[in-house]
């Protein structure tokens, strides 16, 4: 039996309970506590004396132990230990609270490492709750950059790292080298043993550097191999619909009220090339908020219909739903298309008159929200599935909305435009295209951060762009994840304006909670501009469309994350008018400082996702898991997004050779990637 696949109660000064605490956090085998790296290190190599040492100021020390201990007991439930300390150059104390037991472990005289924060109060020097260590002892936590674990429950990190001690000292040479000779020679990498060992216990900055280059590059090239092979297999195994061409797209197309961006050009045409073709289509069309989207999904399945398949859109509110649902209905009047919508809140006997057209094919497009997407709606033909803001959904929603027809062609839309190389990652099963210009005439929308105290100035603003004709989004704060809280706030803050600062306007509330017949109530009567003011929760965030529109102002705009600020943004500047975008920011954060700073900056929404992956992290962002892309052990998909591309074009290299990886030199490494992506996929990745 492999030996790293052990259970990790075998390790020594483990055993069964403490393996019990392990298993909380994802460590069952001798393999998984190695694999386990330090969250974080401490540099304890820094050593100074007591006479130079510095108030605040962590460091390590070589000291004897001076004198007897004391415990003071200024309060109940408090004890303070105190031990005396010497070096040749002055006198210190050691301090321990509620660790009375630890005045044992120390002889007068004795010679020991302490490590600890230095504290001067009056004119004593101490080190409070010091690590320390003694003489000639093999567990050495002081003077070298120690690792800082992930902690369970009552498992401490000195615990934590003797446990990981005692397994590399046992197991280490059971690690395998999963690269194969060529590309460690090629990129030069340290060994796998070498980068473990010093992951956990770095001799150096130079050998962390190294160990954790080596180790992310295996990582990614194993998560990056898993999901081109994952993308080749869907691509030979689904043969898709041969959608015919059709000069009445052309002719429609000329029809529109506007003529197509260049890059909505190109995109269209990557799409029908696709489409034409018999394989599958698997593609998403990335654009920042306005370049256009809709309209490219109407032509798709505008191109369906033609050959005499049903489409269907699916949305993430209803409110966008309604809103493509009468676009839509609008731009093919013309024509004999029978256009549905299906949302949630409709009535069982509307639904269920749908559901019946549908069935029998009486439906040529359905627009929906993830109603969509339930056992009892069953296509005649589906041959188009499109998902709008995708970023919204999981990948596993849009499995199954492809999986309603037999290998429909797929398009995904996001408004939220991230890098390519994470594009490759997060989409790897998908292609790109990329609608990286907006309409002509849109006039940058000046966007402003404020405090609360200029609210009134803002107010008297707002009540001359309205007499001009023009009409405002007002998005209530985000308090929390409570839905309910969220609402209430927007409610009070409806009634204030409804009822003092904007008596004189048409001011109407929107928010999640309300009937959809309510809600499509208010927002036709915005469009229609019989609403000045529009007071609503984020459910206006994505994709509503109303062009006369043109100031946006978030209240507590602290509250939420670049990307979202953006979209919300994104409402207004759709039409011929200057647009602002209001922040009241009552924010003192660092991060929120930088986020309106940005947002003031710049409206290009790849530059914004950009920042916003580095303030908040590519986990937080994308939320991997909701993508169901594996869990990563150590690479991080921003920060590393140099080792990313480099792990890229290798994975496409190798790939390009060995299809199958059928060579025995890629063995292990298939193995590792059968690990990854054990239970992320139906997809069988070799067999
Ligand atoms: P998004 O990409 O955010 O989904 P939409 O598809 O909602 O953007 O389009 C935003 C607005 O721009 C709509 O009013 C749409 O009619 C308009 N629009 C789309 N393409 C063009 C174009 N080529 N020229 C002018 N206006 C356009
Ligand atoms: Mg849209």
């Amino acid at each position: 039996m492999d030996r790293l696949s052990m259970s990790v109660q075998y390790v020594k000064g483990v055993g069964p309970k403490r393996a019990a605490k392990l298993r909380r956090i994802g460590i069952d085998t001798v393999e998984d506590l190695i694999y386990f790296f330090p969250r974080a290190y401490e540099d304890r190599r820094k050593f100074n004396n007591i006479y130079n040492s510095v108030d605040g100021e962590k460091a390590s020390f070589n000291v004897r132990i001076a004198g007897h201990p004391t415990v003071l007991r200024p309060r109940r439930n408090l004890s303070i230990l105190k031990i005396p300390i010497k070096d040749s150059t002055g006198i210190a104390y050691l301090i321990w609270f509620n660790q009375e037991y630890l005045a044992d472990n120390f002889r007068i005289g004795e010679k020991i490492i302490v490590n600890g924060k230095v504290k001067k109060i009056a004119n004593e020097i101490q080190i409070q709750n010091p690590v320390y260590e003694k003489e000639g002892s093999s567990n050495k936590k002081v003077g070298r950059i120690v690792p800082i674990y992930q902690l369970t429950e009552n498992l401490t990190n000195n615990e934590m790292t003797s446990i990981v001690n005692n397994a590399l000292k046992s197991y280490i040479n059971n690690v395998k080298e999963i690269l194969p000779r060529h590309i460690i020679n090629k990129f030069n990498l340290m060994s796998v043993k070498e980068a473990i060992l010093n992951i956990h216990f770095p001799q150096s900055r130079e050998n962390f550097l190294r160990a954790r280059q080596r180790l992310v590059f295996e990582e990614l090239l194993t998560l990056q191999l898993g999901l081109f092979i994952i993308k080749n297999r869907t691509k030979s195994n689904n043969k898709g619909i041969k959608f015919v061409k059709s000069e009445d797209l052309n002719r429609f197309i000329e029809k529109l009220p506007f003529k197509l961006t260049k890059a909505q050009f190109r995109v269209l045409k990557e799409i029908e090339k696709d489409m034409e073709s018999d394989e599958q289509m698997n593609r998403l069309v990335q654009g920042d908020v306005g370049s256009g989207k809709t309209v490219i999904a109407i032509l798709a399945m505008f191109k369906a219909w033609k050959s005499g398949y049903q489409s269907v859109m699916m949305a993430p509110t209803e409110i966008l739903a309604t809103q493509h649902f009468e676009t839509i209905k609008g731009m093919l009047d013309d024509y004999d298309i029978s256009c549905e919508l299906l949302v949630g809140s409709l009535s069982q006997n509307k639904k269920d008159e749908v559901l019946d057209k549908l069935e029998k094919g009486n439906i040529d497009i359905l627009v929906g929200t993830h109603a969509i997407i339930q056992d009892t709606v069953k296509f005649n033909k589906l041959g188009l599935a499109i998902t709008d803001e995708q970023h919204r959904f999981g990948v596993s929603q849009r499995a199954v909305l492809s999986q309603k027809g037999s290998n429909p062609d797929v398009l995904v839309m996001t408004a939220t435009p991230i890098p390519r190389t994470l594009a490759l990652i997060l989409y790897g099963d998908l292609d790109i295209s990329i609608i990286d210009e907006l309409p002509p005439g849109r006039k940058a929308i000046e966007t402003y951060a404020i405090g609360m105290n200029m609210e009134k100035r803002l107010t008297e603003f707002i009540k001359n762009q309205i007499k001009e004709g023009r009409q405002v989004y007002i998005v209530s704060p985000l308090i929390e994840e409570s839905e309910i809280l969220n609402i209430e706030a927007c409610e009070e803050l409806h009634k204030r304006f409804k009822n003092e600062i904007f008596k004189e306007f048409q001011v109407e509330l929107l928010h999640g909670r309300m009937k959809a017949e309510e809600k499509e109530k208010i927002m036709n009567k915005f469009k229609d501009g019989e609403i000045d003011i529009l007071v609503s929760t984020t459910v206006i965030e994505v994709g509503v469309n109303v062009p006369n529109s043109n100031i946006m102002v978030i209240y507590n705009a602290e509250r939420f994350g670049l990307a979202q600020l953006h979209q919300l943004r994104g409402r207004v500047g759709r039409g011929e008018y200057q647009s602002y975008c209001i922040l009241i920011n009552e924010g003192k954060s660092k991060i929120s400082q930088e986020r309106m700073r940005i947002m003031q900056k710049t409206n290009d929404g790849f530059k914004i996702s950009e920042k916003d992956l580095e303030l908040r992290g590519p986990g937080e962002f994308f939320g991997t898991r909701q993508h169901g892309l594996p869990d990563l052990k150590i690479a991080n998909l921003f920060t590393d997004i140099k080792i990313l591309k480099i792990a890229q074009k290798e994975a496409s290299e190798i790939l390009s050779q060995d299809l199958y990886l059928s060579d025995k030199k890629y063995e292990l490494m298939k193995n590792r990637i059968k690990c990854m992506f054990e239970g992320k996929t139906d997809n069988i990745i070799f067999n």
